[in-house]
């Protein structure tokens, strides 16, 4: 599995004027941002470009707005709140604009950000022409954003068939190389941890996993449909129930450990407290939000015997501190084991930060959907056309 893409460290940037699509899909507060990882993880490739004498125009989504409806109509759905975090975090002043498409100038050293690339008709249909406007911007597109690299949407895809040259920042190439060095030859055993809200989606890669991982722990959404499928009465948890089979299947290839006690409540809301329940009493009225103490010890102490450990999604609502003893637990094992630990994913991120265990997971992937479709085995579109492109240059 070599990585056959054209790396910006191997493009004389000098004088050019860059477009490099990041993933500054953040959250967002009150105006203010309330996680910095992402943020983080981009600004090495931005300032190496700096350093190295380019204008930088950066690009990126936020969120899902309506696409073609203005920002004006829906002011939430704007990068402004990032252009201010990502100048405070880079201590260099950033130009946001949103009217690029009626021109831009830019000179090497300053640094632009264009408004939220989903408000863009054609954005998510990849249309050639909005893909050559973007194009027209710079003389390199530089594709830094591995979360996004399993979407072919113009600021992705389109872009970087038409731009001058194509290349992969720092980011991106970082990630394929420690997430191909951690699929081709796994210290075993392989623990996945899949966890989190996205059952249908998720459950598609457990199928792969299942033929991969010594071991799968669920949580979240997707462990009540594996309780759902193992006769469990989940009450008015999130489950799916079309996934059951699918559930079944699993179950039968590969080791699923599923809780034994759950916390539970019949508010979905940060007020309600958590009750213990044996996993075989939930009632009708009782929503599944986190696992159990028994369940999480068990977890913790599969993960101190794990080779590798692949995490993706928390175990409960750990949004809500009552619901987060699980992901808690889960976050401190993984931080206390010897494994090599590779952790992706929003949610998964916003979990390893509350908790304060960045420091001991061996690689933080920025993606989530991507991460995955990359443990699956599944090409991501963003870095296929980065390879037909180094492949024509
Ligand atoms: P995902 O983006 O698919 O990783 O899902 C993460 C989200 O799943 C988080 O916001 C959690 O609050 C949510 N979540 C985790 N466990 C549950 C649960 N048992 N019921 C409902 N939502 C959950």
């Amino acid at each position: 599995m070599g990585i056959s893409v054209l790396s910006m460290r191997n493009v004389p940037l000098q004088g050019k004027t860059l477009l490099v699509r990041e993933d500054l899909n953040v959250p967002i507060a009150q105006g203010k941002v309330t996680s910095d990882a992402r943020l983080l993880a981009a600004i090495p490739t931005l300032l190496e470009a700096l350093d190295a004498g380019a204008a930088v125009i950066v690009m990126s989504h936020l969120g899902r707005p309506i696409e073609g409806k203005g920002i004006d109509q829906q002011p939430e759905m704007s990068l402004q709140p990032v252009a201010v975090r990502l100048s405070e975090l880079m201590q260099r002043e950033i130009r946001f604009v949103s009217d690029w498409q009626n021109g831009l100038s830019i000179v090497p050293g300053e640094v632009v950000l264009l408004e939220n690339t989903r408000l863009l008709a054609g954005e998510k249909a990849n249309d050639d022409s909005l893909s050559k406007e973007l194009a027209n911007l710079c003389d390199i597109f530089v594709m830094d954003a591995f979360a996004t690299a399993h979407r072919a949407h113009a600021s992705t895809y389109g872009v970087a068939k038409f731009a001058p040259v194509a290349c992969a920042g720092g980011l991106l190439m970082g990630e394929l190389e420690a997430l191909k060095k951690c699929l081709s030859a796994p210290k075993r055993p392989l623990v996945a941890v899949v966890g989190g809200a996205k059952v249908s989606t998720k459950i598609a890669v457990l199928e792969s996993l299942a033929d991969m991982a010594d071991q799968i722990i669920v949580g979240g959404g997707i462990a009540n449909t594996f309780l759902a499928a193992m006769g469990f009465s989940v009450g008015e948890s999130l489950c799916e129930p079309e996934m059951i089979e699918t559930a079944k299947r699993i179950l039968n290839k590969t080791d699923v450990p599923l809780p034994v006690d759950v916390m539970v409540s019949e508010k979905f809301d940060s007020n309600s407290p958590a009750i213990l329940r044996a996993v075989e009493e939930v009632a009708r009225s009782e929503m599944i939000l986190d696992v159990g103490p028994r369940s999480a010890r068990h977890i913790a102490k599969l993960i101190s015997s794990a080779g590798t450990v692949l995490w993706n999604g928390p175990l409960g609502v750990f949004e809500y501190d009552q619901f987060g003893e699980g992901t808690r637990l889960l976050a401190e094992a993984i931080a206390g084991s010897d494994a090599f630990s590779v952790a992706g994913g929003g949610d998964t991120l916003a979990a390893i930060e509350k908790y304060s265990v960045v420091d001991d997971i061996s690689y933080i992937s920025t993606g989530g959907g991507a991460f995955l479709e990359f443990v699956e085995g599944k090409k991501l579109p963003a870095v296929q056309i980065l390879e037909q492109r180094a492949l024509v240059s």
